[in-house]
């Protein structure tokens, strides 16, 4: 749904909910695998579960380098789709292109 300003709230809400899963995947990594090795897994299974965990880590950063900003319409982490990216994803809020923090509720379209 768009405002009447133009700005697209079902973006807002994509983005906000595929970052927060982005975060989950990376930073759980870590403490998954300790859990798995100290809480006795069998080691060809738990080698294989913090690799299927690594991948979709990995997806999962992919896909959302590919978020447009719900303000600008630009990607939000990245300057292009082949080109670089901003490297403190998935942890920052700030669109790379108009600066929209996707924590606060401004919800004003660019002048
Ligand atoms: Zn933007």
């Amino acid at each position: 749904m768009r405002t009447a300003g133009g700005f697209d709230t079902d973006a807002l809400a994509r983005l906000r909910a595929h970052r927060r899963w982005s975060v989950f995947w990376v930073v759980g990594y870590l403490p998954f695998g300790f859990a798995l090795f100290y809480g006795g897994a069998p080691p060809a299974s738990g080698a294989v579960i913090l690799m299927a965990w690594l991948v979709v880590g990995l997806w999962s950063l992919f896909r959302l380098r590919l978020h447009e900003c719900p303000r600008c319409g630009l990607l939000f982490y990245a300057a292009s789709t082949w080109r670089s990216t901003n490297m403190s994803m998935p942890f920052t809020g700030h669109c790379m292109h108009c600066g929209f923090d996707l924590d606060s509720s401004d919800l004003e379209p660019i002048v």
